[in-house]
C-alpha cells in the first residue's frame, strides 16, 4: 500500500503542480538481527522500492555525523523520503472542491450513531447531513464516536515531536546532508532533516500516555525532552547541546493490533468506518482513499485484515 501510495502522491504532485514529496531517501538503523527490517527486505523488493543492505563499516563511511554504536546494518531506501503532511492535507481539500466536491467545516453532533435506525447526520450548525453512505473517517475521534463498536479497540496517545537548532554553518543536519532516519534500538526514534527549515526534528515512537484528542493539553513533557536531549547527543554527537527551537504534541490513534479498520458498522450497513492509522497512516492516504472508494462504491467488502470482526475472532 506504501508503494501503490507512492505512485499516487506523485501522480497528483504532477496533476496539481505541487510539491509535497521529498526523496532525500530513508536510512533504517539496525541494531541486533532486526526482524522487522529483516522480514521488510523482500517486501520491499516485491513492492519495487529501491534499497541496498549496508554493513556498519558502510553506514559509518557513508554519515560521518553519525554515531552508528551497537548499529550493526542498515536499509537504505534512496528513493525514499517525506512528505509534508499540512499542504498536502490542504491540497486535497483544494482539489476536492474545484472537481465539485462539497467541503463543510462543521462537527458531527456524537450520540444515537451506534444504532442503525437514524436518518442523516446533525451538524454543529443545526443542521442535518443525508447521505445515501456515510465515510466516517475521524482519526482518533472514533473511539468516542462509536464507542461500543470502535471504542474497546482503539486508544489515542500522546505523541511528542521535537525540533533542534542545527549549528550555524554546518549543512550536514539538513535536507541534502542527511536523510530521513529510523533508529529501531530499545526505543524506536526517527527523525526528519530540514522540512521547510524548521530544525532537526526527532521523535520517539514509543506510544505516549492516553490523550484525549479535544481537550488534551498539547505541550511536550519534560521527561521526553530530557530523553530526546539524552539521544540526540548520543546518536547524533555534533547536535549536542543544541537549542530547541519547536514542539508539537500530536496523537496517535492506535487500533490494538496497529492496522486500519476499514469496515461497515455492523447495525447499519451504509455506514463506514476508516482509520486506525496508529502512527503510521498518512503516507498511506492516497491508497487508502483508493481503496475505500472502490469499496464504498463497488458495495465491496474490505479485506479481513481491516474488519471490525478481526477484534472478536470467537464470534
Ligand atoms: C507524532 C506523529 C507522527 C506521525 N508520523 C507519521 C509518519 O511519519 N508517517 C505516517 O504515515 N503517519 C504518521 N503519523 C500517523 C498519521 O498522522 C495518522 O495515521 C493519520 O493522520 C490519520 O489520518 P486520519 O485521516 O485517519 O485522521 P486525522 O488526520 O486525525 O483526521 C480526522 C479528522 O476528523 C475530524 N473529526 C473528528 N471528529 C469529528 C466530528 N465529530 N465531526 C467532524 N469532523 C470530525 C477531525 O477534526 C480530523 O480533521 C504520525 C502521527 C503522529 C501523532
Amino acid at each position: 500500500m506504501a508503494a501503490r501510495a507512492l505512485e499516487l502522491w506523485k501522480d497528483h504532485e504532477t496533476q496539481w503542480k505541487q510539491k509535497f514529496f521529498h526523496p532525500i531517501g530513508v536510512l533504517w538503523m539496525v541494531e541486533g538481527d532486526g526482524e522487522f527490517e529483516r522480514g521488510s527486505l523482500p517486501l520491499l523488493k516485491d513492492a519495487g522500492i529501491p534499497f541496498e543492505q549496508l554493513a556498519a563499516t558502510e553506514l559509518v563511511r557513508r554519515w560521518k555525523q553519525i554515531n552508528f554504536e551497537k548499529v550493526e546494518w542498515g536499509i537504505w531506501e534512496p528513493q525514499s523520503g517525506y512528505l509534508l503532511a499540512r499542504a498536502s492535507a490542504q491540497a486535497v481539500v483544494e482539489h476536492f472542491v474545484a472537481e465539485g466536491g462539497e467541503y463543510r467545516q462543521a462537527a458531527i453532533v456524537p450520540g444515537g450513531l451506534e444504532s442503525g435506525d437514524w436518518k442523516g447526520l446533525p451538524l454543529s450548525d443545526g443542521s442535518k447531513l443525508v447521505a445515501d453512505r456515510y465515510v466516517f473517517a475521524c482519526g482518533p475521534w472514533l473511539g468516542n464516536l462509536f464507542p461500543k463498536t470502535v471504542g474497546p479497540h482503539f486508544v489515542s496517545t500522546k505523541q511528542d515531536v521535537f525540533f533542534f537548532g542545527t549549528p550555524a554553518g554546518i549543512d550536514c543536519y539538513e535536507e541534502g546532508g542527511l536523510p530521513v532516519w529510523a533508529d529501531h534500538s530499545d526505543h524506536f526514534m526517527y527523525g526528519i532533516p530540514g522540512n521547510q527549515r524548521r530544525g532537526f526534528k526527532l521523535a520517539d515512537d514509543t506510544r505516549g500516555p492516553d490523550f484525549d484528542p479535544t481537550s488534551g493539553q498539547r505541550l511536550v513533557g519534560e521527561d521526553r525532552l530530557a530523553e530526546a536531549r539524552r539521544y540526540l547527543a548520543y546518536r547524533f554527537p555534533g547536535m549536542k547541546g543544541a537549542p530547541l527551537v519547536e514542539s508539537r504534541v500530536c496523537q496517535y490513534e492506535n487500533t490494538t493490533d496497529h492496522n486500519f479498520i476499514v469496515d461497515r458498522h455492523p447495525a447499519n450497513q451504509d455506514v463506514w468506518i476508516v482509520g486506525g492509522g496508529s502512527g503510521h497512516g498518512f503516507k498511506h492516504g492516497p491508497a487508502l482513499g483508493e481503496m475505500v472508494a472502490r469499496l464504498v462504491l463497488k458495495n465491496e467488502t474490505a479485506d479481513a485484515l481491516y474488519r471490525l470482526a478481526r477484534f472478536f475472532p470467537n464470534r
